[in-house]
C-alpha cells in the first residue's frame, strides 16, 4: 500500500512540530529563567492603578514568581509566512519560540542568563547606602561607569557588593546624601513577553493513535525589553 497524502501530512509535518522542534528548542536554544507574572493585589479597585509606594511590585501591578530555567530559540519558528517582518517589529522587540510544555504567557519574564547587555540608569545617594550600598534595578556583572554630570568618578571609589550584585558600595566620602549619580553596567537582559501571535494554535495528531489527540505547538512569543516598557498605557519610561 502506498503512503497516502494524508499519512504524509500527519507523520512528517504535525510530529516534526511537537517532537522535533522541542528537541530543536532544547539542544539549540538559549538558557533562559522563565518568571511567572500575575497581578499585584495592590491595584486600587477604583482607579485601576498599581501603589507606587508597593514592596511587592513597586508601582508596576505584575509581581514574577517561580522562576525556572528553560530554553528558547530566539528566531521565528521557520520560514513560513506567519512570522512578523523584524523590520516592523518596535525598539527592543524580538520574537522567540519555546517548547510546547512550557506555558510560557502574556507578562511573564525571561532573563537571558547567556547574553549581556548594558542597562543605564540615575540613582541619588543617601548617607543610609554607605553599608549596604545602592540598590539598582538589575543585578550587575560588571560596573562599566558612574558618573555626576560628566565627571567620572575614579573606579576605586566603587565596588559591586560582595553579598549582592544588586547593590554598588562606595568609599565614603565619595558621594554626599542626596546627590545623583548615574550608572552604567553589564548585566542579563530581561525582556517580557508583550504578545503570542499563535496563542491558539495546535493540532491533532493521530501517530500511533486510534484516538486523535490534541497537541499544542511550540509557542511563539513576541517579547520586550524590560526597561523600555510603558510603566502605563500610553506612558514612555
Ligand atoms: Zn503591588
Amino acid at each position: 500500500m502506498a503512503n497516502s497524502g494524508w499519512n504524509e501530512e500527519n507523520f512528517a509535518r504535525v510530529d516534526f512540530y511537537t517532537d522535533e522542534f522541542d528537541r530543536a528548542v532544547y539542544q539549540k536554544g538559549a538558557r533562559v529563567i522563565w518568571e511567572k507574572s500575575m497581578l499585584c493585589s495592590c491595584i486600587d479597585p477604583q482607579s485601576g492603578q498599581a501603589d507606587f509606594t508597593c514592596p511587592s511590585c513597586k508601582g508596576k501591578a505584575f509581581i514574577y514568581f517561580d522562576p525556572k530555567e528553560i530554553r528558547a530559540l530566539v528566531y521565528g519558528v521557520d520560514n513560513r509566512n506567519d512570522n512578523q517582518p523584524v523590520g516592523l517589529l518596535d525598539v527592543g522587540t524580538s520574537l522567540l519560540t519555546t517548547r510546547s510544555s512550557d506555558l510560557v504567557s502574556f507578562r511573564d519574564r525571561l532573563t537571558f542568563v547567556d547574553y549581556r547587555t548594558a542597562y543605564s540608569q540615575v540613582l541619588t545617594y543617601s548617607d543610609e547606602d554607605e553599608v549596604e550600598g545602592v540598590l539598582l534595578k538589575y543585578q550587575a556583572d560588571a560596573i562599566i561607569s558612574v558618573k555626576n554630570l560628566s565627571y567620572e568618578i575614579p573606579s576605586d571609589k566603587y565596588k559591586i557588593s560582595p553579598d549582592d550584585s544588586q547593590r554598588i558600595i562606595f568609599e565614603p566620602g565619595t558621594l554626599m546624601d542626596g546627590d545623583r549619580f548615574s550608572i552604567l553596567i553589564r548585566t542579563r537582559p530581561v525582556y517580557i513577553v508583550i504578545d503570542m501571535p499563535h496563542e491558539l494554535r495546535g493540532t491533532f495528531v493521530k501517530f500511533g493513535n486510534a484516538v486523535e489527540e490534541w497537541n499544542i505547538l511550540p509557542r511563539q512569543l513576541m517579547i520586550k525589553r524590560e526597561d523600555l516598557m510603558p510603566l502605563k498605557r500610553g506612558e514612555l519610561m
